[in-house]
Formats: C-alpha cells, structure tokens, sequence
C-alpha cells in the first residue's frame, strides 16, 4: 500500500487528513511535531509523500521539509499551509517541497494533489526501471525495499547494500574485497570478515534454508556469486 506521512500538530486536521487519505486507498502515518516526522520517516523508508504542515511546536515545516529532503530526493513533499502569502510559497520552494494546499481545503482536493505527486514520483513506464526483479526476488531501489515471493524482507543499509551488489551482478563470482570496498567505501579498513558476518545474516532472511544456500553460493578462497 502506498505510504503517506501527515504532520500536522492539531489532531482534528491530523485526523480529518488521516481518514481522508485512508478512504483513498493510502496508509497513513502520523506525527504531531517535526522530530517525530523524522523518526517516523527513518522507520518507514517507504513513505512516498509527505504532507507538512508549517506551524508546528518544536521546528518549522520548512525546517523538516529541509531535513527530510537532504537525506531523501525522491520523496514527494506537499506543505500545508494556512497562510497565502507568497513569501510561504518561495520559502517552500527554496526548502524543496513538491506542492501546496493552502487550509482551509477539501479532501478530495488534498487527495487529488497525493494522487498526482505520486504519479510524478512513480512516472509512468520509468517506475520499471527501479525494479530488479530476478526469481522470486523483486528489489525497488527507489524505495530500498526487497520482496521476495511477494514478502517484504526487512534489510538493513548494509544487507540492503550487498544485496543491490549482488542484483545489478547476477552469475558473477564477486571477490570479498570487492564487496567490501563497494558496500562500506574504500577507505574501510575493517577486517573481510565483516562480509562474511553480512552474508550469512542475509542468507538467513532470504534463503530457504540457510544451511544450504541456493542464491547466494560461496566461491572457495574467493568470494560469493548471487543467482537467483
Ligand atoms: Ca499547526
């Protein structure tokens, strides 16, 4: 299901949005101040837009939408603004929101401007080319997210990194080193053994049977190779 998070401290507009977006056809994820934006958007990876609202107790919304943004390109950011003024609008802009609806507003108008950022995110025919699909093994790296048969493996950074790796190189012998100097930069000087500790963490979550691998085979003395 499509994710949209809502931050808006009054809880009556929060949940006037809420239930609006979920008759939509969205999940809805809520937070009443800019921190727990933050903290609710680093959970949820996968949250395709953003609706913020401007006034908030602990930080403007163009604060977290400048937040939101440096660490996430790709999410859609709509302000919610009950101010006009075009100053709002240019200040928005600067911090790198998609769109505004100015209060008060209609839901279907509020659902319409969701609707339409998530087909500009999506866009029609490239949505395609975010998705690795092999085997039962579908990865969208747009939204860093893994299914695998349809079930969404929860990865982390790491795993998830390894994992892309291996994708964009299927059938290949990839030697440890390789995959070290590719998932933790080249410039870390930890120990190989960090891969090994990884992949067997990941073949856990993605095998079938762990103990006997089948997507993920060791290479003796090398490395590992994905096929799937
Ligand atoms: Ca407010």
């Amino acid at each position: 299901m499509k994710k949209v998070l809502i931050l808006e401290d009054e809880e009556n507009i929060r949940s006037f949005v809420v239930i609006n977006l979920q008759r939509a056809g969205y999940a809805a994820i809520e937070a009443g101040a800019g921190q727990e934006a933050l903290d609710r958007l680093r959970e949820n990876p996968d949250v395709g837009v953003a609706i913020l609202d401007i006034m908030l107790p602990d930080m403007d919304g163009f604060e977290v939408c400048r937040r939101i943004r440096a660490a996430n390109k790709q999410i859609g950011i709509i302000m919610l603004t009950a101010r006009t003024q075009e100053m709002d609008k240019v200040t928005g802009l600067m911090t790198g929101a998609d769109d505004y609806v100015t209060k008060p507003f209609s839901p279907a108008e509020l659902t319409a401007r969701v609707d339409a950022l998530f087909r500009r995110i999506s866009g029609d025919g490239m949505a395609f080319q975010d998705l690795l699909q092999q085997g039962p093994f579908v990865m969208d790296t747009r939204n860093h997210t893994l299914e695998k048969a349809g079930n969404r493996v929860r990865l982390t950074q790491v795993e998830y990194a390894i994992m892309k790796l291996f994708m964009q190189n299927p059938g290949r012998a990839l030697p440890r080193e390789n995959i070290l100097s590719s998932v933790w930069g080249r410039d870390y000087e930890g120990d190989l053994k960090i891969v090994d500790v990884n992949i067997r963490r990941l073949r856990i979550k993605i095998e079938d049977d762990a103990t006997n691998p089948t997507y993920i085979t060791t290479v003796w003395g090398f490395g590992y190779k994905w096929g799937a």
